[in-house]
């Protein structure tokens, strides 16, 4: 499969892995557009929310805690931070295997 986030779940791309467990990966995004910027995957390639099954539902779960605890482990807890997924094309999704982004660090401005 040529998808790249399934390449970094495979470790087949290098990238600054900073969780994994059987069902999530999470690393470094490559472009961050704050201090702190990981980028949460499941192992399992799903192409976005909208290809996602009833059956993948306990993921959602799973993502957001390992994003609460990541977010304790950078520090950006008591200073705030945001989740976001972008969708489809008008979402500006560019990589086509469901991630969420974590940003924080800094005081981020409205992006719409
Ligand atoms: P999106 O626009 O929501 O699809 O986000 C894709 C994100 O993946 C962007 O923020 C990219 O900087 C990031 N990205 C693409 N390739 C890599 C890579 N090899 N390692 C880490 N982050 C990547
Ligand atoms: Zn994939």
């Amino acid at each position: 499969m040529e998808c790249v986030f399934c390449k970094i779940v495979r470790g087949e791309i290098p990238t600054e892995l900073v969780f994994e467990n059987e069902n999530l990966v999470a690393f470094k995004d490559i472009n961050p557009v704050a201090p702190v910027h990981i980028l949460i995957v499941p192992t399992k390639h799903i192409e976005s929310i909208d290809a996602m099954e009833t059956y993948d539902q306990p993921l959602i779960g799973e993502i957001f805690q390992v994003m609460q605890k990541l977010a304790r482990q950078y520090r950006i807890s008591d200073s705030g931070y945001r989740i976001f997924v972008n969708t489809g094309a008008d979402g500006g999704q560019e990589v086509p295997h469901l991630h969420f982004h974590l940003i924080g660090g800094k005081k981020l401005g409205k992006c719409w």
